[in-house]
């Protein structure tokens, strides 16, 4: 399978792109159009890298809006936990469709995610056709007995037969230091290590973690997390909002990786990520949406927004998270975190691309592309999206949208 992209801009200048199985293969002024099974004419497009959401609980689709305003833990245990008491395989199949069909039509051509029912998930995402790194979750509120079933559930999910191995990345998680016990921690961290998986934390999001964590152990998560082998190249970091100089040394030394959830973080009043300090400490820095009841929007463009003014305020610079920097970290920086070999328009790279609407007022006048994309541009810019050299969607439509938002609002029944 072949395919070229016709007249795209690249830069701000016009070309081919020739894209042959699941790789950009040629870059040129032209490029013979029988040469290839098809051909798309990108006149009045730019291409651009998809974005790499680092972060996110794609089935919580279906509890966006749900409780808002509230503090975490009344929101957690009112609004979100009786509400996924009742979520079942098959409805969180069709949430993370449904949060799947909202990323695809925002540029985001792979997601972190981190939820129950892995089997469900996996399947939709091979229908689906766009990239993921799907968990199971460590999770037992410390409680023995629970301990013992998830060591089980995750031999059970290293056998769990993967759908589409080029597109899905099977991880290890760990919920987070006040939901997970020691042993659980421990058990999980040597399974990622022995099966060479990556392993995704959420930890330091709230003050109240570090204190009560401080309070228990005598040391803040970071800390904690490393004295449980815990932390190493393939640990990826959601949030690590409250870290002290501590924390970043042994960030740094293990070379740890980092999430930012600006909008999660804001709108649960969770605090700042130190963008500007941690990326000047040499840290190597991810974007994320969180869940959808947490933020509310799984597009990448919010989150970039977010991300780059965050951090200005946060550093008292306006200097800190350039565009550049922050259109970088969604993409280039999302995809090599993850071990995924795309993330930049080259020869040679994986095929994972948007084409952008040049013609949107949202774009318009591109004195700086990036510029627009990162501080103007929201997902109806979004008109191709190209996943592992497939199209996905064209003229800004995925092909069963309207099965997808239909299922979606039947499984809404069964949840409020
Ligand atoms: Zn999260």
């Amino acid at each position: 399978m072949s395919l070229i992209l016709k007249n795209v801009i690249l830069n701000k200048k016009p070309c081919d792109i020739k894209i042959e199985k699941c790789r950009f293969a040629q870059i040129a002024p032209a490029i013979t159009p029988n040469s290839a099974d098809e051909v798309i004419d990108a006149t009045g497009k730019a291409i651009f890298p998809g974005f790499y959401n680092l972060h996110t609980h794609a089935a919580m689709s279906l509890l966006k809006g749900m409780g808002d305003d509230k503090e975490l833990f009344s929101w957690l245990s009112k609004d979100i936990w009786p509400r996924e008491a009742k979520f079942n395989a098959d409805i969180i199949y069709t949430g993370t469709k449904l949060a799947m069909l909202e990323m695809a039509k925002s540029g985001t051509v792979f997601f972190s995610d981190m939820y129950f029912e892995q089997a469900a998930i996996m399947k939709a995402v091979a229908e689906m056709g766009l990239r993921s790194a799907v968990s199971i979750v460590g999770f037992d509120m410390f409680d023995e007995k629970q301990t013992a079933q998830k060591m089980e559930a995750i031999k059970a999910f290293l056998d769990l037969e993967n759908p589409n191995p080029d597109l899905i990345k099977k991880v290890l998680a760990v919920h987070s230091v006040y939901t997970v016990s020691a042993k659980l921690i421990e058990y999980t961290a040597q399974t990622a290590r022995d099966n060479n998986m990556m392993l995704h934390i959420h930890a330091s999001e709230t003050k109240k973690e570090v204190d009560d964590c401080k309070k228990e152990h005598g040391c803040s998560p970071i800390v904690y997390l490393e004295s449980l082998g815990a932390l190493g190249p393939s640990t990826v970091l959601a949030h690590a909002v409250w870290l002290d100089d501590k924390d970043i040394e042994i960030i740094v030394k293990n070379q740890v990786k980092l999430v930012t959830n600006p909008g999660s973080n804001m709108k649960l009043a969770s605090g700042m990520f130190q963008f500007d300090k941690l990326s000047k400490a040499g840290c190597i820095i991810g974007l994320g949406t969180d869940g959808s009841a947490s933020n509310n929007s799984l597009s990448m463009f919010d989150e970039m927004k977010m991300c780059s003014l965050s951090a200005k305020i946060q550093a008292n610079d306006p200097t800190a998270a350039s565009a550049e920097e922050v259109f970088t970290v969604a993409t280039r920086n999302g995809a090599q975190m993850m071990g995924i070999d795309a993330g930049t328009i080259e020869v040679g790279k994986l095929a994972d691309c948007m084409l952008v609407n040049i013609d949107n007022p949202l774009m318009i006048p591109d004195n700086n592309p990036i510029s627009n994309m990162v501080y103007a541009a929201d997902s109806s810019v979004v008109d191709t999206l190209i996943c592992n050299g497939k199209v996905i969607m064209q003229n800004h439509r995925l092909a069963d949208e309207e099965e997808i938002l239909a299922q979606a609002k039947t499984a809404l029944k069964y949840i409020d």
